[in-house]
């Protein structure tokens, strides 16, 4: 795709588009509103050379990790595999940016759609190194057999790349996850010293960037769900005191801490996968300094997927959630570890708020704080014959007309890894574009986006902001954000789907 318009400029490195953003600025006056459009200028720097990319997992033998590890390779390799279903190809079904399609403009009266990977440059999943760590030793062919996500026939024809890779030592803060792990624990790195854990990682990183001779490195943590760590200002308010305390080994210092501190420090971008608030102010200070990105928290798959559509679908309609709740049973080691209720309160606590903005929008239906106080349950239980097939229930129910109700019960078999591993690719691939892409605003310097780039919020349960900015938990505003964006750097006319050129010509 080639944009030709005077409002963008292109040569071999880099692409700008100029975009003038139309917003409406509101002024409150008594009980009436004013509303003021206004447009402001901003330019969209894009370098177009796409860099050889490293990957780093934290948790790299779970079921996400061998999951999304085997699944690019299939795809590279074009491996193809039987099950009583017949013969199957590889895919990337699950990704927005490999399989989801964005409209560019119309061709005569017809729409015409093109991959989300084609709007901009951006690397190619197939290319990506990937390495990490894990507190099990066990090679990733193994790791896969036990994670029973992939199929059989699939698993014996990754075997021959798969055992090839093992993670590297791991640091283990037993403390921070469930006592149920401690029997897989047998990959550490030895001591109680967090600076040295530290250093550890650091070296970790840097030797795999230059073995690999990588560009740059993402890491990205999928290990186990932590507990909170109890956050202090003394400890983890700024960069200064965060090292500060990993030096003197602060208990409250939790490994996922330790590897995003690592990540900064090596001039990389950190992902946090899980709901644990890993990404502590000191993180962001860290990541600010080092220009690099935080993104979090915990990957947005199937249920909350699903809920925050369905309750976005019922306030937009007018009609008023009162009550969700939620049961989830699930069987794979996630779910053995959630089963302590010291990381379930991580997990509750992500997946309850992913609806609280959607509510709060709409004074309508919810005019004081008491009614957004809507009855939302969250229960999760381990049950080992599940697998990784975790199954999700949900009942809405809804105030409609004249106090009637709507209940909807929603019956979700979430794959758990296969709905994960395209999400996490996503998220790094996007992550490695936004490190690519600066903008000005009037006539200011270029600049990157914020630390915490909050950009990828559609593939997060909780998506974290960056401070003052209100967290959007709505999926398709989310995925509007992502589409316009890529869209306006690419020079493109973002869809208001008013259709008036299909309408009138
Ligand atoms: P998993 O238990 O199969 O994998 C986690 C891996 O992390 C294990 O191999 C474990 O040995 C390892 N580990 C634990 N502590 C570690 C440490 N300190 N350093 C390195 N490795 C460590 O879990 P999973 O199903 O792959 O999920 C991974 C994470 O992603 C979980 O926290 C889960 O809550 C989160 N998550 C998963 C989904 C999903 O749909 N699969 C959705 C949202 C969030």
């Amino acid at each position: 795709m080639k944009v030709q318009s005077t409002t963008t400029q292109q040569d071999d490195h880099f692409l700008i588009s100029n975009y003038d953003y139309k917003s409406t600025n509101i002024e409150k006056n008594g009980d009436k509103y004013i509303a003021k459009p206004q447009t402001t200028n901003f330019k969209f720097k894009t370098d177009t050379r796409i860099p050889k990319l490293g990957v780093m997992l934290v948790g790299w033998g779970g079921n996400n990790g061998t999951t999304l590890t085997g699944g690019v390779l299939a795809n590279k390799f074009n491996i193809t595999w039987n099950s009583k279903r017949g013969t199957h190809q590889p895919n990337f079904y699950g990704s927005l940016t490999q399989s989801s399609v964005i409209k560019i403009g119309t061709c005569n009266t017809e729409e015409v759609f093109v991959p989300f990977k084609d709007i901009l440059p951006m690397v190619n999943p197939c290319d990506i190194v990937f390495g990490g760590w894990d507190i099990s030793a066990m090679n990733l062919a193994d790791a896969m057999n036990r994670a029973q996500v992939v199929e059989y026939d699939l698993q014996q024809k990754l075997r021959p790349y798969l055992e090839k890779l093992v993670p590297l030592p791991s640091i283990y803060y037993p403390d921070f996850i469930a006592a149920n792990q401690n029997d897989r624990a047998d990959n550490v790195i030895p001591g109680n010293n967090k600076l040295e854990h530290l250093n550890v990682i650091r070296k970790n990183i840097a030797d795999f960037k230059q073995l690999n001779n990588l560009d740059k490195v993402i890491l990205l943590w999928t290990a186990n769900t932590e507990r909170f760590c109890v956050e202090d200002p003394n400890i983890h308010g700024n960069a200064e005191k965060l090292l500060k305390s990993i030096e003197s080994s602060h208990p409250e210092i939790s490994a996922s801490t330790i590897f995003a501190c690592a990540a900064c420090l090596e001039g990389c971008s950190f992902i946090n996968g899980s709901p644990q608030n890993t990404i502590v102010p000191g993180v962001i200070e860290l990541a600010e300094k080092a220009g690099v990105f935080v993104a979090g928290d915990d990957f947005k798959t199937g249920q909350t997927k699903f809920k925050t559509c369905l309750v976005e679908y019922l306030v937009g309609a007018g009609i008023k959630p009162k009550a969700i709740i939620s049961y989830n049973h699930l069987g794979n080691n996630d779910g053995k570890n959630l089963s302590q209720e010291s990381c379930f309160k991580s997990k509750e606590r992500s997946k309850k708020t992913c609806v609280d903005d959607i509510l709060e929008s709409n004074k309508v239906l919810y005019p004081t704080e008491e009614e957004l106080n809507i009855d939302h349950t969250i229960v999760i239980k381990y049950c080992p014959e599940t697998g990784d097939s975790k199954k999700a229930m949900d009942e809405y129910i809804a105030e409609i007309f004249l106090g009637g109700r709507q209940t909807f019960a929603v019956y979700n078999v979430c794959e758990d890894s296969l709905l994960a591993a395209p999400l996490i690719m996503d998220l790094l691939l996007l992550c490695e574009l936004f490190e690519r892409i600066q903008f000005s605003k009037d006539t200011s310097e270029f600049q990157r986006f914020d630390t915490v780039l909050s950009w990828l919020s559609y593939l997060m349960k909780a998506p974290k902001s960056e401070s003052g900015i209100t967290t959007i938990n709505s999926l398709s505003r989310q995925r509007a954000m992502l589409e316009n964006l890529v869209k306006v750097c690419a020079g493109l006319t973002i869809d208001d789907n008013l259709r008036l050129e299909v309408r009138y010509g």
